[in-house]
């Protein structure tokens, strides 16, 4: 008994000390919604829609469309499509945008169209959606208006939608549509009143609202916050990425942006990236999300999560430089340091910019015996020895037209290793011109990727079939 009641007493300390660490580590977490709030839009557990307006728009995601009046003066924008959100449910893609003004504010559509659905898709007040279907083929789902305002007029124009789905439910541009339900929920100390817009195109497509609204005015920029590494998609400190690390690691920035607010942090519009002085890259730009319809597709591989949040009290946005739809991006696995320059934009073409530098650290186990090059008339004949291999599956074989010049791999696949200790290798360089003067580099490659390490170089006078030996055992990048 005694004994027992030890036990517990020691399981209940490790649980507080647990706890403490989880809150000291993700600070976030501490944030998250009350679970009594009612979440901003009704918890989202799969990737359909679920108001009667799905299935209904024709535009196309990428098509030419009109471009609006904003349906009242917005005050605030309260989050963007692009905004991480997790108030307990699954966490999803925000895909629409917040407008945020007091409530009782009177909401227009500005296009006109078709009432093709009035509808409280959560439970209590709080979620009536009123949806237009414009001329060119897109559906508005204008999202927590109050009920008791939608206008008879909209009510008698969705039932003659109803009636007759050709015909019937047109109202004119700068119909009223309704009020501002009153938000019962504080967040970053003020009531949310809003309105929630989506837009779909064909496909149920989430489309950017900004695209179709005149551009309100936003002169602060984005910010990074921080650039840095992670390992298996969690955070780590420090700039070193060990051997073992390679194939799990990739790179992450803390990003924000205010838009029409001194409070509501958003994530960037558009993240780039340009790694190793390469072109540039763009990680995402949010004209759609990146799960078109599936609003929950792929947001714990865009976000970093933890420590991302995005709820009534917590936005932090930490975006995985690594994503693309078809999995995560490898990073350099070459021995040495490599610098990444990252921008950010919000909608206005606002930026910032942040570079960084990490070390990657991957030896190379080979021991070269030597390495000469002669040309011949089938090409430059590229011959080395090793008397150790160590874990290396083979060879890449580079050259420049200068000593300091870039390096181009000549070989299109990797050129394996011969399983003795003691190997010899030759390699013709067909493509090598006539007249030119080559120097020649080897690197090896083991299970992580190439290592970066270079032996050489060997120069090579194409056309003479004299060569001058000359051997420098050196790391460079
Ligand atoms: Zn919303």
């Amino acid at each position: 008994m005694r004994e027992s009641n030890h036990f517990s007493k020691l399981l209940l300390r490790r649980a507080c000390l647990f706890i403490f660490l989880v809150l000291a580590v993700f600070p976030g977490m501490t944030a998250t919604a009350k679970p009594a709030d009612p979440p901003e839009e009704e918890p989202q557990l799969d990737n359909t829609i679920q108001t009667r307006s799905a299935g209904l728009a024709w535009g196309s995601p990428d098509g030419a469309h009109s471009v609006y009046a904003w349906p009242f003066q917005v005050v605030q924008m309260g989050h963007v499509i692009q905004s991480y959100q997790d108030y307990g449910g699954a966490p999803y893609f925000h895909h629409g945008i917040d407008m945020v003004a007091p409530n009782g504010t009177e909401v227009f559509t500005r296009s006109g169209g078709q009432v093709v659905n009035i509808q409280n898709y959560g439970s209590g007040g709080l979620y009536w959606e009123v949806a237009i279907l414009d001329a060119e083929g897109y559906v508005w789902q204008y999202h927590h208006i109050d009920k008791l305002s939608i206008p008879s007029a909209v009510h008698q124009a969705y039932q003659s939608w109803q009636a007759d789905h050709q015909h019937g439910g047109f109202i004119l541009p700068d119909t009223k549509l309704g009020e501002i339900v009153y938000w019962p929920v504080k967040s970053f100390n003020d009531l949310f009143h809003h309105i929630h817009l989506n837009i779909l195109a064909a496909g149920d497509i989430y489309l950017n609202p900004l695209e179709f609204h005149t551009l309100l005015p936003d002169n602060q920029p984005p910010f990074i916050q921080k650039t840095g590494l992670l390992v298996n998609n969690a955070i780590i400190p420090g700039g070193t990425i060990t051997e073992s690390q390679i194939p799990t690691y990739g790179l992450y920035i803390h990003s924000g942006d205010l838009f029409l607010s001194p409070v509501y942090t958003l994530p960037p519009y558009k993240i780039a990236f340009s790694l190793d002085g390469a072109p540039w890259t763009t990680v995402w730009e949010f004209h759609t999300i990146p799960g078109g319809s599936g609003i929950s597709q792929f947001v714990n591989d865009f976000y970093v999560v933890p420590p991302t949040c995005g709820d009534y009290g917590c936005r932090e946005f930490y975006i995985d430089l690594g994503f693309t739809l078809q999995g995560q991006r490898p990073f350099p696995s070459q021995n040495g340091s490599h610098t990444i320059l990252v921008q950010v934009w919000d909608y206005n073409q606002n930026s910032a910019q942040d570079s960084y530098s990490w070390t990657v650290v991957h030896p190379s186990s080979v021991v070269y015996a030597g390495l000469s090059g002669a040309y011949t008339p089938a090409g430059n004949l590229i011959q080395w020895s090793t008397t150790s291999q160590g874990d290396a599956l083979g060879f890449n074989l580079y050259r420049s037209e200068s000593l300091e010049g870039q390096k181009t791999k000549i070989n299109s696949s990797l050129i394996p290793r011969l399983n003795l200790n003691t190997a010899e290798y030759s390699y013709t360089d067909d493509s090598a011109v006539l007249g030119r003067v080559y120097w020649y580099w080897l690197e090896d490659e083991d299970g992580y990727g190439p290592t970066g390490v270079y032996y050489g170089p060997q120069i090579v006078r194409t056309g003479l079939a004299l060569s001058l030996p000359l051997v420098i055992k050196g790391e460079a990048n």
